[in-house]
């Protein structure tokens, strides 16, 4: 990180900070935001959490997950608090665009940006930078970070936990690419902090309600296969959603089974809005096919070389055939 020191002396004093994660938050900006919060309060700093907005159920387990603001329920307390910050930490995000109207509340702080990310091409607004786009989760880089800051003694079962969760979510459970040995090195000190992985597994995954496996049903009946281009795609319309009662964080995990066929290197899922006039869609690959530059090219998105996200405001069948006219340009 630049300045990393002028950083840590700042951090040597009690400051006042605000933390913030990305939009439609997963297991990654929960458990980071947690664990980062609970460590700097062990330090006698005030801090506060806030997310866009909610979290699907299957993070409510989380510790601590209920002191979290959600600024489009209470936005004059983040308003407050971001105003009251002199350090404001954004995690697991490379842009303002990420965070929604927060951002609004941004352009009248004073207060000093501390980014800590593994997305690709982050933006320049923060004066601590620590962005690492070969980590596998940002909360990895939390405990990179309290090392750094010669604080890992504030690691205790809560923070192992959270931290755990987030590696844990955004490596697909230690299997994607960016795990390495130093992940599993991570992990087993987590462990030894408390961190139990049977548990945090089972509170995360084994949750589903029945309406989920039936709209997994459904999905998994619109998957098509292009063959020529190693490609399957999955949609689900409003309807099919609502049949189902959706509930936030349902569909999470449904791209990776057109992933999981033979011979697919890239899989996409196109997703009907409930609440927007747009078509929400995740992209996923294999080996070499960047999937970052594809959503960002054509779909408004970004993310990863093998998981990207973005968006269409076209009607979800004009957006499959526009998919599929890029797509037809391409050779994996
Ligand atoms: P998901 O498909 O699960 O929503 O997102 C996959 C990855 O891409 C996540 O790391 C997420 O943060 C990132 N991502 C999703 N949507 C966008 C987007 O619109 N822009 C950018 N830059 N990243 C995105
Ligand atoms: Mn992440």
């Amino acid at each position: 990180m630049e300045n990393f020191n002028a950083l840590q002396k700042i951090l040597s004093t009690p400051q006042s900070i605000c933390i913030i994660t990305h939009k439609n938050p997963d297991g990654d900006a929960v458990g980071s935001t947690l664990a980062l919060q609970l460590g700097l309060q062990q330090l006698g700093h005030k801090v506060t959490s806030i997310v866009p907005n909610d979290f699907p159920e299957f993070l409510k387990w989380v510790p601590q997950q209920e002191h979290i603001l959600r600024y489009n329920k209470s936005k004059s307390e983040c308003a407050n608090a971001i105003q009251d910050a002199n350090l404001i930490f954004t995690l697991d995000f490379n842009d303002f665009s990420r965070c929604g109207d927060v951002a609004e509340e941004f352009k009248k702080t004073k207060a000093d940006f501390v980014m800590i990310d593994h997305h690709q091409q982050p933006a320049k607004y923060a004066k601590y930078t620590y962005s690492d786009s070969n980590m596998g989760s940002t909360c990895e880089m939390i405990y990179h970070f309290f090392d750094q800051l010669n604080i890992l003694h504030v690691l205790n079962k809560n923070i192992a936990t959270c931290i755990y969760l987030g590696i844990m979510t955004d490596t697909g459970s230690f299997r994607f690419p960016a795990t390495t040995n130093i992940t599993h090195q991570v992990i087993a000190k987590l462990i030894e902090a408390g961190a139990n992985n049977t548990e945090i597994h089972q509170q995360t995954f084994d949750v589903n309600s029945f309406e989920r496996m039936q709209l997994l049903g459904v999905a998994l009946k619109n998957l098509n296969v292009i063959s020529e281009q190693k490609t399957a795609y999955i949609h689900l319309n409003k309807e099919e959603l609502n049949a189902h009662n959706y509930q936030k964080g349902d569909t999470e995990g449904f791209v990776n089974y057109a992933l999981s066929l033979q011979g697919i290197v890239f899989a996409v899922i196109f997703i009907e809005s409930l609440d927007e006039d747009l078509i929400k869609i995740s992209f996923r690959s294999k080996g070499e096919v960047d999937v970052n530059l594809f959503a960002r090219k054509y779909f408004n998105g970004g993310g990863h070389k093998n998981a990207a996200g973005g968006r269409s405001t076209q009607n979800l069948s004009e957006t499959i055939s526009f998919f599929k006219e890029k797509l037809s340009l391409h050779q994996f």
